[in-house]
């Protein structure tokens, strides 16, 4: 995938999530907006119609008990203490002769129909001659007259379109904050995603599998995601440098034996004595058969550290494989005049790979054997611990220079006394790692003079 695709779709999504964002954001804003200004016109409005209502009894209770005068009495001084908000009031007489007129007159002018007969608390809306302004008048049969009382809703109109106003800005400053929000958001979201293809470009670009992407720690699925990639990227480099060092390894270490071939080839076609021909054959089979140990050891030793051998782990009898080892090892002791002991736990269990601990566990008896004096013994022997189990193979044999311990474990390395003794230098490296594979350690502890034990320790 280009760069350039790669920008374009997280621009895209990059703006269906600032939109996403955005959306949500305005569409909450304004369902919360419109729900408040529908409440607050209902309530102002019910609260308009009670207090024509209250008005429209009161004056109907006036005019029962004291009659025309006594009403009008009440509205001039309820106008002139201004104790009530100034109303339309209307009494209008058994031949439509209007008794009683008051109207505020800022108002303006209105046509208020008399009210239709018999009714009680009929409600009409009266627009005024001049203006948008809308005259609500409740109407009350009282006798024979009919009272009338209404409001403007002119003074609810002003504070409704205030409202109004206010939340336009709110929705304007809304959006704005959307539209930074939204951008920030996307930003911070794809800032990971950006990194993780960013290093993805380096790596195709220079092959770097060291590349690193950030992670932030905030333990959501995209951080997750980048941390998965780091581990994969880490595994890539692991196998890359196993399989460069193997391959290091067998071009110079291949080069001694194939020299060592060369020449004895070459000294037996340089003469015609048939014995001398069969005796360069026979070294010639022998080194070949060095050489493919050694390329089958390595290769073993690579496919384990590098964690792409397939091991077969399973729980296993830890006594059954070390009989199988004493069995092995029994006959080269008695011929190299040591004493072999080994001494298992019965059905002592651990999980491990059979084949491969037979092997490392063969290894650690073959050098001690191999390195151990005449008279001394070797002793195979293993015992359970808290997490699994723990394998010692002690000998009585010269032991290891100090300078020797560190790299006893390397590839192809040998000590310096034990050149004039069969080995390769690599049966230490496969015990380690056919161990490690296993989920294992290996230890060693010696020193010159006082033998060598090695500890393989393997969990349950
Ligand atoms: P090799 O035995 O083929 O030389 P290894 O990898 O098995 O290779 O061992 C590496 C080196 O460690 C040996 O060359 C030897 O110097 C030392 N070593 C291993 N085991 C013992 C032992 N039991 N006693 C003394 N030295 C040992």
């Amino acid at each position: 995938m280009s760069s350039r695709w790669a920008e374009r779709i997280s621009q895209a999504l990059g703006l269906r999530l600032a939109a996403w964002y955005l959306g949500t954001f305005l569409a909450s804003t304004l369902v919360i907006g419109g729900l408040t200004y529908g409440l607050l016109a209902s309530l102002l409005e019910s609260r308009d119609h009670d207090i024509i209502q209250s008005t429209l009894r009161e004056y109907a209770t006036r005019y029962q008990a004291g009659g025309l005068p006594a009403l009008a009495r009440a509205i001039e001084i309820e106008q002139r203490s201004g104790t009530r908000e100034p109303l339309f009031v209307r009494l209008v007489g058994p031949f439509q002769d209007v008794l009683l007129y008051s109207l505020p007159e800022a108002w303006g002018v209105f046509d208020v129909p008399a009210s239709p007969r018999g009714a009680s608390d009929i409600w009409a809306q009266v627009r005024a001659r001049d203006s948008h302004a809308v005259l609500e008048v409740a109407s009350i049969r009282v006798g024979d007259s009919v009272l009338q009382v209404g409001k403007t809703s002119e003074a609810r109109n002003q504070l409704l379109a205030n409202f109004r106003r206010v939340l336009v800005l709110g929705a304007g400053a809304a959006l704005l904050i959307g539209v930074a929000g939204g951008l920030l958001l996307t930003r911070s979201t794809l800032k990971p995603l950006r990194d993780l293809r960013d290093a993805v470009s380096r790596i195709l670009q220079t092959g770097q599998t060291d590349d690193r992407v950030p992670v932030y720690g905030t333990d959501d699925a995209v951080d997750e995601l980048s941390q998965l990639f780091n581990a994969m990227l880490a595994r890539i480099t692991t196998l890359i440098h196993g399989m460069r060092n193997a391959l290091d390894h067998v071009a110079h270490d291949l080069r001694t034996p194939m020299t060592r071939l060369r020449v004895t080839a070459e000294a037996a076609l340089a003469t015609n004595d048939p014995a001398k021909h069969r005796e360069a054959l026979s070294d010639c089979l022998e080194e070949s058969d060095r050489v493919l140990s050694m390329l089958t050891t390595l290769m073993d030793i690579s496919e384990a550290e590098t964690g792409t051998m397939t091991l077969n782990l399973s729980p296993m009898s830890l006594t059954a494989v070390a009989g199988e080892v004493r069995d092995l090892y029994e006959d080269a002791a008695e011929a190299a005049g040591v004493v072999f002991t080994v001494t298992v736990p019965p059905d002592l269990v651990v999980t491990a790979d059979r084949d491969r601990l037979r092997q490392a566990m063969a290894n650690l008896v073959d050098n001690a054997i191999k390195y151990t004096p005449a008279g001394g013994r070797v002793d195979l022997e293993a015992a359970a611990t808290t997490s699994g189990a723990e394998i010692r193979v002690r000998d009585t044999g010269p032991g290891i220079p100090e300078h020797d311990l560190p790299r006893i474990f390397d590839r192809l390395y040998r000590g310096d006394q034990s050149r004039a003794t069969r080995g390769l230098g690599l049966g230490l490296s496969l015990v380690r790692a056919y161990v490690e594979a296993q989920g294992g350690r290996v230890t060693v502890d010696s020193a010159p003079g006082r033998g060598a034990e090695f500890r393989i320790r393997l969990g349950t």
